[in-house]
């Protein structure tokens, strides 16, 4: 089955009950096994603009869904987990779900670029992704380490539930 992972982010409502659903969800679904959950880490917003930090985490999954139909799952549970369009990239959201890498797949058209292109320069893509896969290779990039090595640190922080 196809090796995938997903990016989740979100800093609208209480996102580590949010991101705790959606996990629970991908492993009800038929179609997907999850494989491993990152820890959960707080970033701060990448417009740098008035809004709450985020929390982010990476699944990774095998996939009976081919790319453009497990984006069409995300985006139905990006809505029922309350997440309104403002046709603003990077707008505070309840949820996002990011498709990050799809088996060595490079796919770009209208609707899906994989690898995610804003992965190697977002610290709480890589980081996460590397705690739970230290080898992985990213399509048409190179190692996980190699991007780590150039990707700036905009003061990434594991998320600890005592403390927030
Ligand atoms: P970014 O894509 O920079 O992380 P964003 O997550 O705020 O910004 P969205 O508004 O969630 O952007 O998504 C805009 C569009 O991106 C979606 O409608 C979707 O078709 C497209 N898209 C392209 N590639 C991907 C991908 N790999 N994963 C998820 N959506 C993607
Ligand atoms: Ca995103
Ligand atoms: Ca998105």
């Amino acid at each position: 089955m196809p090796s995938v992972y997903v990016g989740l982010g979100g800093n609208i409502g209480d996102s580590q009950t949010i991101f705790g659903n959606v996990l629970a969800d991908f492993s009800q679904d038929e179609r997907i096994d999850v494989i491993s959950v990152s820890s959960f880490y707080v970033s701060k917003p990448l417009d740098n603009k008035q809004q709450p930090d985020y929390l982010n985490a990476v699944v990774h999954l095998h996939s009976q869904y081919s790319p453009h139909s497990l984006l069409k799952q995300l985006q139905y549970l990006e809505k029922r987990y309350g997440r309104v369009r403002s046709g603003q990239n990077w707008a505070s959201r309840t949820l996002d779900l990011d498709i990050l890498l799809y088996d060595d797949l490079i796919i770009n058209d209208a609707e899906l670029v994989v690898p995610h292109p804003g992965m190697l320069e977002r610290d709480f893509v890589l980081y996460p992704m590397y705690e739970i896969s230290p080898t992985i290779e990213i399509a048409g990039y190179g190692s996980i380490s190699s991007a780590l090595k150039i990707c700036e640190n905009r003061g990434l922080k594991k998320f600890n539930e005592h403390n927030d």
